[in-house]
């Protein structure tokens, strides 16, 4: 079985290179995904000087492990966003969702971008304690004029999609490399420090990049913004499995909170993400996989995570008047970032743009009348104090070990006569990591930073690493740990 997606397994065929000196632009984007991407795209023919970077491969973030739906029938959410929110607030976004199909769609044909775009039929299915909801959404749809369908409980539509990412990713990368715009591979920000006429961006701490506008597309960004994220998102976790079918069919589905399943086929494959659950919830991630993949004959297996927002709106515009944020798609990002694009490129601008306002990052919200995404981010504390205070899971493999050197806890993971240590304490806001021992890595339950055995972050908000230099272990100084 393979432990990564299986958009992975057709490499990308574009390299860029690592930044290597000190640069200084006008508009500088943080993030090689979807969103990065799209808002380059929007900048092409600026007259401003445009770069991009990202901290690893240009893809293999969150967007590399979608299951790569174009759909806006995503669960009982208009009519919740109608009821929390408002209703102009709904039909924004479902506006939004229309047209960022549409601009993938529009992309394609113009650039011919060979992507395995594909019409399919959606399907929302309810259960009987849903039939409200699943009514209030048919009618929401059907009054903005959707062609939905209704069937007991289950709702369709025909105007829906799915692709591969990366491949689409692909050809948003050839058409930036033909127009030489600079984009720059393994090249992480590690700080951005504030200065009077923009930013100064530090490339692992050493090489500055100024720029007078910076755009953070990089997910959960990796400097710290306390009374915001924190306080108005939680991030869920996933887990997909893609295996072997004959009966591929031109469809996806997709079943109502919480107990959410979602299918759809790519070539003989058939996808499924399953076992959503609030990431500070549900720690042991050995049996989190367990129970999904019992009796399966899986070929690809992975985990991803995605960031909620209170009020099911994504976080699209300005944090300050040099600072731009494209995140929080609750788990629809394949729309909603080609949509950041277009707002990116008009609030740089300097033009009105009708989605604006909806999802300023810094909108008000009444998070009185979202009660359970309340209930979720309180989750943030439980798992940063009950994680921090139990280091050693009984669930772990015997051959992962602790110790304690120089005040640190730190880990021992002993495989093919290899021993990978590492820090337990997440370099980003010192939560305590908890160790995949299917996908082999080191996951942050608070903000979902992802380390491999050897200790290199693979996925931020963290900037750091957590492997332990040789030359500061003294292995005689290793104390056992612990629990406090
Ligand atoms: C299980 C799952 C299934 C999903 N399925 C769907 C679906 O079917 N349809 C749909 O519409 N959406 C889906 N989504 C949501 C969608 O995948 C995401 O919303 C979208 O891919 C986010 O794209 P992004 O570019 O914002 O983030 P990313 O793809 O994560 O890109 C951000 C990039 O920034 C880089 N970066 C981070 N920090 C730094 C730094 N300090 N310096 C430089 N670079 C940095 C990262 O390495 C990364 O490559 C799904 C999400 C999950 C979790």
């Amino acid at each position: 079985m393979n432990q990564n997606s299986i958009w992975l397994k057709e490499k990308e065929k574009l390299e860029f290179p690592k930044l290597q000196e000190d640069k200084i632009v006008d508009i500088l984007i943080i993030g090689g995904g979807l969103s990065g991407f799209s808002i380059l795209y929007e900048l092409l023919n600026t007259k401003k000087t445009v770069c991009l970077v990202e901290r690893n491969k240009i893809g293999e973030g969150v967007t590399s492990k979608s299951t790569a739906k174009l759909n806006y029938l995503q669960g009982i959410v208009y009519s919740k966003i109608k009821k929390e929110v408002g209703e102009e607030s709904a039909k924004i976004y479902l506006e939004s969702q229309i047209e960022g199909i549409n601009l993938v769609k529009e992309r394609v044909k113009k650039h011919n971008i060979d992507c395995e775009l594909e019409e399919v039929t959606s399907f929302l299915i309810g259960s009987e304690k849903d039939k409200k909801n699943i009514e209030e959404e048919y009618l929401f749809l059907k009054e903005q004029n959707r062609d939905v369908k209704k069937e007991g409980n289950t709702l369709s539509i025909k105007d829906s999609y799915t692709f591969h990412p990366l491949k689409y990713l692909e050809g948003l990368k050839q058409i930036v490399k033909e127009k030489k715009i600079d984009v720059y591979e393994n090249t992480i920000i590690t700080k951005l420090e504030k200065t009077k006429d923009g930013y100064c961006c530090k490339v692992n701490d050493e090489i500055k990049i100024k720029a007078k506008q910076v755009i953070l597309a990089c997910h959960y960004p990796f400097m710290l913004l306390p009374f915001f994220l924190p306080v108005r998102t939680y991030i869920e976790k996933s887990y997909v499995m893609a295996k072997k079918t004959k009966n591929s069919k031109k469809e996806t589905s997709i079943t109502t909170y919480p107990n959410i399943l979602s299918k759809r086929f790519y070539k003989d494959y058939e996808i499924t993400l399953s076992g959503s659950h609030n990431i500070c919830n549900k720690l042991n991630e050995k049996e989190n996989f367990e129970k999904l993949t019992k009796n399966e004959k899986i070929e690809y297996l992975w985990s991803n995570e995605d960031i909620m927002t209170s009020d099911h709106l994504p976080f699209i515009g300005f944090i300050d008047e040099n600072l731009l944020l494209a995140t929080g798609y609750n788990t629809w990002g394949m729309a909603t970032s080609q949509i950041a694009g277009v707002i990116i490129k008009d609030l740089l601008e300097k033009k009105a743009n009708k989605y604006q306002k909806v999802f300023a990052p810094y909108r008000s919200m009444n998070l009185g009348k979202m009660k359970q995404y309340g209930l979720n981010v309180l989750s943030n504390i439980k798992s940063f104090t009950e994680n921090k205070l139990k280091k050693e899971k009984s669930w772990y493999p015997k051959n992962l070990t602790f110790s304690i050197h120089n005040g640190k806890t730190i880990a021992k993971l002993k495989e093919d006569d290899k021993e990978y240590i590492v820090y337990t304490a997440c370099p980003h806001v010192g939560c305590t990591l908890i160790f995949n021992e299917i996908e082999k890595t080191w996951d942050c339950p608070c903000h979902a930073s992802r380390f491999n055995k050897e200790g290199e972050c693979i996925k931020g908000p963290s900037a750091y690493n957590i492997k332990v230099m040789d030359s500061l272990l003294d292995q005689n100084k290793l104390a056992p740990e612990k629990d406090v």
